[in-house]
């Protein structure tokens, strides 16, 4: 890591009980920081880990109070907090997508008043112009084509409208803003089921399910032949924290450029599981835009670097992930020790 901000620090994760802040805590931790504030919403027993050493409290980061409480003595923040999921979520609850302003708001309020020196936003791809992603063959996506603006209703309104708020407070406040524009992270721990999961972990977990039980067909949201790409969790953290500590305030893309149809996404998964399915397309599910990718032309640029892990990689870890979870969530053992 770059050494703008020194390991001793105290640092606040928002939104740490999530998969990608509980990951991050973890990496700030392995990475020498030593004064890591972990808040979420959600109850500790909830989190996907709570990690000794680290300041874990519960929060909701909503209140303009709790995020006085939250960054108090911090001198920097990584906001992941948001109350959101894959596309079959945020379609269906625009308006619950839109009140994660109230996060933004009230983060970057509290900063300013306490004296956070460097804000971290995470944003979304969803902050993009629909009427670009309307063919599957697509030309991925910079920076530039924010504007003129015409995002994801709800959930991407709303991260372009907290995009704007860095900035002014930037302006205005003098307070340091870095925003990372994710594009679909995966892993081990993402939510997989519920209904707030997304693609990778949806797909996984369809299949894995299909293979613990012996079926031979899964459905398919849309006609399977919408592009994507998909950012590995590792790719994400390091990214994430190269952003951080760079000079770079204007939002920027933070993605895989490794394009790839839902059903080339399947054949891998299946690839990986060792089964071939019947596939039942479902034209009527929620399907996003038609075609996203990440242009990573300024990441490369300004970091040297960009996301890099092979799709097929990261989905084997995190097929494996969930077919244990699964699997252990219907071994007898487990049933008996839940009753
Ligand atoms: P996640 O849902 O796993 O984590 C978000 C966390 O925020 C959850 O643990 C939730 O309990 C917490 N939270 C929600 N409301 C809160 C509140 N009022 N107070 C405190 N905590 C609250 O999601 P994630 O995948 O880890 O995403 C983290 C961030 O990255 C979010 O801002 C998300 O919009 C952004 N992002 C993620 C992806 C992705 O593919 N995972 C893509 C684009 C952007």
């Amino acid at each position: 890591m770059e050494a703008s901000i020194s390991r001793t620090d105290p640092i606040l994760v928002a939104g740490a009980g999530g998969f990608i802040g509980g990951w991050l805590v973890r990496y700030l931790q392995e990475n020498g920081f030593a004064h890591v504030r972990a808040v979420d919403i959600k109850p500790l027993d909830e989190w996907h880990r709570v990690l000794d050493g680290v300041d874990n409290r519960g929060a909701d980061l909503r209140s303009l109070d709790a995020c006085r409480e939250a960054v108090r003595d911090v001198a920097h923040v990584y906001n992941l907090a948001c109350d959101m999921g894959g596309m079959g979520f945020i379609e269906a609850n625009r308006a619950a997508c839109m009140i994660s302003v109230l996060i933004n708001t009230h983060l970057l309020m509290a900063g300013r008043d306490e004296g956070v020196k460097r804000h971290f936003l995470s944003s979304s791809a969803c902050i993009y112009n629909v009427d670009l992603q309307r063919d599957s063959d697509v030309t991925a996506l910079r920076e530039e084509d924010a504007y003129p603006a015409m995002p994801e209703d709800g959930y991407g309104w709303e991260k372009l409208f907290s995009e704007r708020m860095c900035r002014n407070f930037h302006d205005d406040y003098g307070i340091e803003m870095r925003v990372a524009r994710y594009h679909n992270v995966y892993g081990p721990h993402g939510t997989y089921t519920g209904g707030r999961e997304k693609a990778p972990a949806a797909i996984c977990r369809k299949v894995a399910e299909a293979k613990l039980a012996g079926r031979d067909e899964i459905e398919i949201w849309g006609d399977g032949e919408q592009t994507r790409s998909f950012m590995y969790i590792d790719d994400c953290l390091y990214g994430t924290t190269r952003i951080m500590e760079s000079d770079i305030r204007d939002p920027i893309n933070l993605g895989s450029s490794e394009l790839v149809t839902i059903n080339q996404l399947v054949d891998t998964v299946e690839e990986i599981a060792g089964v071939q399915l019947k596939r039942r397309y479902n034209l009527d599910a929620p399907k996003g835009v038609r075609g996203r990718n990440s242009d990573n032309t300024l990441i490369l640029e300004r970091l040297g670097w960009e996301p890099s892990t092979p799709l097929a990689v990261g989905l084997e870890k995190t097929f494996s992930w969930i077919y244990d979870e699964l699997a252990s969530a219907a071994s007898p053992r487990r049933a008996v020790a839940s009753t």
